[in-house]
């Protein structure tokens, strides 16, 4: 049922979508798979009410290697000053740093030694809160936006808002923009997204609730964040691709690999058996298989073993319109 036309409408620019696969959507519900055919965006529609989600996520203790998050926090942390001083002009010292879906805290971390008025944290996982703090003595608190609107005071400072790698997890990104946006006082806005680009691929493969991919509820390209944040009452100030694109290689071809063998799997349960037909599949499936193998041994050679760094993302960082 690939690039099956649909009645639906993409929810960030209006324009046609084409159904790409369907999945049960965080082991909670069955989901179909769109991507817009004007903006690029993939889309899983019907989500898990919120609810199911939130518990979901306040039991999901999930990190990459120390070193690992350390260097993506570095990295997110130095274009973030960089791009606020010399694309925004800003003084650090006046400004509020303040991450929703802040995981351990090492971009709390990072950004509370840059001489910034304060750096807060949110992140639903009681784990991961305890662990930042204990680790890195920040302001790291249990929760998300919603808790960050009932105890926070908006009358002074002006606030940086980081958003990295939580958006695509949203039910709702445009309502959590709007939201932050009516709320804060003329806040910046860091987002970082995988790139769909790259990402969108393994999205019309992957369906496998327990991969880390079926927890997307969105994959963003450049032009459909461009949307979202005009639409949400932000302009882009700079917009940076980073990562690998071949980083995605050895798991697109394993998904290959794994959709030919279910093809496979599905003509045997309705055709009448053929023995002929057995062999010519079952050759066609180790020829790809060791085509696969031997394309990823090359790579192992060749040193192209990419790790979480290497992730093909888009960051943003924009500022509310007045
Ligand atoms: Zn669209």
């Amino acid at each position: 049922m690939t690039d099956e036309k649909t009645n639906n409408t993409c929810p960030i620019c209006n324009a046609s979508v084409n159904q790409i696969n369907r999945l049960y959507l965080l082991g909670l519900i069955d989901s179909t798979t769109y991507r817009c055919s004007g903006c690029g965006v993939y889309f899983r529609q019907p989500l898990p009410d919120e609810k199911a989600v939130a518990q979901y996520y306040t039991s999901r203790y999930f990190r990459h290697p120390d070193e690992i998050e350390q260097q993506m926090a570095k990295v997110q942390g130095s274009w973030i000053i960089h791009t606020l001083k010399q694309c925004a002009g800003v003084n650090l010292n006046n400004l509020h740093y303040v991450e929703f879906g802040a995981g351990r805290g090492w971009l709390v971390s990072f950004m509370q030694k840059q001489n910034m008025a304060s750096a807060i944290g949110y992140e639903p996982d009681n784990t991961s809160v305890q662990w930042g703090r204990n680790q890195f003595q920040i302001d790291l608190r249990e929760g998300f936006l919603e808790n960050a609107l009932q105890v926070e005071d908006f009358s002074h400072g002006r606030q940086v808002i980081g958003i990295a790698h939580v958006l695509e997890h949203l039910h709702n990104p445009l309502d959590v923009l709007e939201t932050i946006k009516a709320r804060y006082q003329r806040p910046y806005l860091f987002l970082e997204v995988p790139d769909a680009v790259w990402e969108g691929p393994i999205m019309e493969l992957e369906t496998s609730p327990q991969s880390s991919m079926g927890q997307h509820f969105w994959s963003f390209t450049e032009q459909s964040l461009n949307i979202l944040l005009n639409r949400s009452g932000f302009s882009v100030i700079s917009c940076q691709k980073g990562g690998i694109p071949h980083f995605w290689n050895n798991h697109l071809d394993t998904l290959k690999i794994w959709k030919t063998i279910s093809a496979y799997h599905q003509g045997w349960q309705y055709n009448q058996i053929s023995i002929k037909k057995e062999i010519i599949a079952s050759l066609n499936i180790a020829g790809k298989c060791l085509s696969a193998g031997i394309r990823m041994r090359l790579r192992r050679l060749q040193k192209k073993n990419y790790n979480r760094i290497d992730l093909p993302i888009i960051r943003i960082l924009a500022k509310a319109v007045q």
